[in-house]
C-alpha cells in the first residue's frame, strides 16, 4: 500500500520527509538510546529540540523579539476562553463572524464579558467576508477577533480589519506558514497545528508581550494565564513534547523550501488549478465568492446531493480521500494544505474533469 492523497480539514498530510524522519528517529534519537516520546521534557537534549523550534518559527514567520512564541494544548477551541480570560480589562471585545469557528469564539467569550458581533458573513451562509474598512469599533473594546481562514466555508481575509488602534487578535490555525504575514499586525496570532503544521494536540500562540500580565479575569486557571506559560517557557507542566518534535521538523521542512514566500507560491499554484478547473466546470461549482476565496479549503458542489455522494465516493475509491464537505454546508471540499503535493491537486483536478464527462 502506498499513500493516498488525503484532502482531510484536519488532522491533514503532513510532508513524506517529515514522516520519514520522524520514523527513522523513532527508537533512537540522534544518539540517545529512547524516543522523543519517552524522554524527560526537561532534559537538555529535549530543551534543544523546543528552542531550536521555536528559534526556526521565528525566522520563518520573522517575529519580533517582543512577541513570546508558546506551545500549548488544549486545541484551538481553548484559545476561545484564554483569549478572553487574558486580555478582556474592560470586559468588551468585538467580533467577526465569518463562520463557525469565530461564532464559537464569539459565544466562548459571551461568558466572560460583552463580546459584540460587529459584523458577519450568516446571511450568505459564510461565503464571503464581510468589508471590514469602517465598522462599529467599540470605544472600550479590549480587542477585534477574527477567524483569518475559515475552514469550513473556504474564505480568508486579503486585507485585515481596520480595528481603529484595537488590538487584533487571529485564529489562523487553518491558514498557519501558509504564506508571510506581518506578524506586527496583531496582539495574538494563534493556532491549533493539525491542519497545516504538526500532529493534533500542539496550539502554537504569538503573543506581543505587553499583552501578556498577572492582570486576567479572577477564576482564570493557572494553566491558561498566557504568563505562567510565559514565564516557563512552555515548560510549566509537561508540553506537548511529541507533537512540538514533529512541528520542529515541519518548519525545517518549510525553510528548506525557501520559507513562506516560497511556500506562498506553491500553495497559489495548487489553488489556481483547482479553482480554474471549478471556473469553468459544467457540473462543479466553487461556493465561495472570488475575491475572499482561501488557498487551503476549496468547498465545491454539484447541486445534487446524491452525485455529491457519488463523487465522494468515487474519489475516496480512486485514492482521493476525505473529501467531503462539513456536515453543515454538504457537498464536497478539498482542504490543500502546505503538505498536498502538486500532484494530488493535479490528480483530483484530472478525476473531476472525468466524473463530469461521464455524469453531465
Ligand atoms: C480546526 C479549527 C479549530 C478547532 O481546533 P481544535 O484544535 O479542534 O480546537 C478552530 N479554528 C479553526 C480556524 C479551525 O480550523
Amino acid at each position: 500500500m502506498g499513500r493516498i492523497y488525503n484532502f482531510s480539514a484536519g488532522p491533514a498530510m503532513l510532508p513524506v520527509e517529515v514522516l520519514t524522519e520522524a520514523a527513522e528517529e523513532m527508537l533512537d534519537y540522534k544518539g540517545s538510546g529512547m524516543s522523543v516520546m519517552e524522554m524527560s521534557h526537561r532534559s537538555k537534549t529535549y530543551a534543544g529540540i523546543i528552542q531550536e523550534a521555536e528559534k526556526d518559527l521565528r525566522e520563518l514567520m520573522n517575529i519580533p523579539d517582543n512577541y513570546k512564541v508558546l506551545f500549548l494544548q488544549g486545541g484551538a477551541s481553548q484559545q476561545f476562553a484564554a483569549v478572553p480570560m487574558n486580555l478582556m480589562k474592560n470586559k468588551v471585545a468585538d467580533y467577526i463572524i465569518t463562520g463557525q469557528w469565530a461564532k464559537k469564539a464569539y459565544q466562548e467569550a459571551s461568558i466572560y464579558g460583552k463580546a459584540n458581533a460587529i459584523a458577519s458573513s450568516a446571511d450568505k451562509t459564510f461565503t464571503y467576508i464581510p468589508d471590514c474598512s469602517d465598522l462599529p469599533i467599540s470605544d472600550d473594546a479590549d480587542y477585534v477577533y477574527i477567524c483569518e481562514n475559515n475552514t469550513i466555508y473556504g474564505t480568508k481575509y486579503k486585507t485585515l480589519p481596520n480595528t481603529k488602534g484595537k488590538t487584533l487578535v487571529a485564529d489562523i490555525s487553518s491558514c498557519f506558514l501558509s504564506e508571510p504575514v506581518d506578524v506586527t499586525k496583531y496582539g495574538i496570532l494563534y493556532g491549533g497545528v493539525q491542519k497545516n503544521v504538526g500532529p493534533a494536540g500542539v496550539v502554537i500562540a504569538i503573543i506581543r508581550e505587553d499583552l501578556i500580565t498577572e492582570d486576567t479575569l479572577p477564576g482564570t486557571p493557572t494553566m491558561l494565564k498566557y504568563k505562567t506559560q510565559a514565564d516557563n517557557g512552555s515548560l510549566y507542566n509537561t508540553p506537548p513534547a511529541y507533537g512540538i518534535y514533529i512541528c520542529g521538523k515541519v518548519f525545517k521542512w518549510i525553510k528548506n523550501m525557501g520559507g513562506l514566500e516560497a511556500m506562498k507560491e506553491k500553495n497559489e499554484i495548487k489553488a489556481k488549478l483547482l479553482y480554474d478547473f471549478l471556473d469553468q466546470s459544467k457540473l462543479f461549482k466553487g461556493t465561495v465568492v472570488k475575491e475572499d476565496r482561501s488557498l487551503m479549503n476549496v468547498p465545491f458542489v454539484t447541486g445534487n446531493e446524491e452525485l455529491d455522494a457519488k463523487f465522494v465516493k468515487e474519489a475516496k475509491a480512486a485514492g482521493l480521500d476525505s473529501l467531503k464537505g462539513h456536515r453543515t454546508v454538504g457537498g464536497m471540499r478539498a482542504s490543500i494544505y502546505n503538505a498536498m503535493p502538486y500532484d494530488g491537486v493535479k490528480t483530483l483536478v484530472d478525476f473531476m474533469r472525468k466524473f463530469e464527462a461521464e455524469n453531465l
